[in-house]
């Protein structure tokens, strides 16, 4: 992780594993966290924005990591650690995947994401909590863990993002949206031609706000993510974790695993074939 202030009021958080593809492991994303905290609290930003280094967003959860909550275990009924294969990882996932990106989304400043190359199922969970997703005319956006026996990532915001059908031809193919498909169906604020611009773009974006009222700016976020709650959102969201942790339960019943290695390697292999990167 690493943090830069490009300007006066706006802080820039990049996820910096750029070898690994930003794949996450829970470090990482308690360094994600640690960063936002930071610039939450920190009286001179008025803006955050949030980045990565390399050729791609992130490919998603780092399936090779250890499920488990760095440092001492949080105290709340998410991060209860439990002993047992699916319990312990209920109690991590509601913690560390969806508790993490549940916090993210009601930081109380105003925050951009810019986002490039890929974004891979667990990416989605550091996007869509953003309020603001600017991307440059290379990003594409997937969720493929139908394949590996659960319903999708476990923030589960897709019907909000791009609509209901779409979301069911996305988590049931497993296929790529391109920017403009995330353009078109509202998911994605603005692309741009290349990286750069994206940036450039988000940086000149982040300056405008920076400019508002602070306080103006949290009322309106605040009452976008109310207007969400109303909607259901907050309450289907923890309904589909639930049915995500069925879905980890049945596949330990078969196979042993949290995850069924043949979807991954499936999901792996086609990867490879689209020949991008
Ligand atoms: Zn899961």
């Amino acid at each position: 992780m690493r943090r830069e202030d490009p300007m006066p009021g706006v802080a820039q958080i990049a996820l910096a594993r750029p070898e690994k593809r930003n794949a996450q492991n829970p470090e990482m994303l308690y360094q994600l966290d640690a960063a936002f905290v930071a610039a939450a609290n920190d009286a001179e930003v008025r803006v955050i924005l949030l980045t990565a280094d390399g050729p791609d967003f992130s490919a998603g959860h780092d399936l090779s990591a250890e499920f488990a909550v760095p440092g001492s275990p949080v105290a709340t009924m998410g991060g209860h650690v439990s002993s047992g294969v699916v319990e312990n990882h209920y109690g991590f996932e509601c913690e560390a995947y969806y508790g993490l990106s549940r916090r993210w989304r009601d930081l109380p400043k105003p925050t951009i994401a810019v986002a490039h190359g890929r974004a891979i199922a667990g990416a989605l969970m550091l996007l869509w909590p953003m309020d603001i997703i600017i991307a440059s005319a290379d990003a594409t956006f997937s969720d493929p863990v139908a394949a590996f026996g659960v319903n999708g990532v476990e923030y589960f915001t897709h019907v909000w993002e791009v609509g209901h059908r779409k979301a069911k031809e996305m988590l049931f193919a497993g296929q790529p949206l391109t920017a403009g498909e995330a353009h078109r169906l509202g998911m994605v604020n603005h692309v741009l031609p290349t990286a750069d611009e994206a940036l450039s773009y988000a940086l000149a974006m982040a300056e405008g706000i920076a400019r508002r009222s602070p306080f103006g700016i949290r009322l309106a976020k605040e009452s976008v993510n109310r207007s969400l709650d109303a909607q259901g959102q907050s309450v289907a969201m923890e309904s589909a974790l639930a049915l995500h942790n069925l879905g980890h339960a049945a596949t330990v019943a078969r196979t042993g695993g949290i995850v069924d290695l043949e979807g991954v390697a499936m999901v792996r292999a086609e990867s490879k074939g689209a020949g991008n990167r």
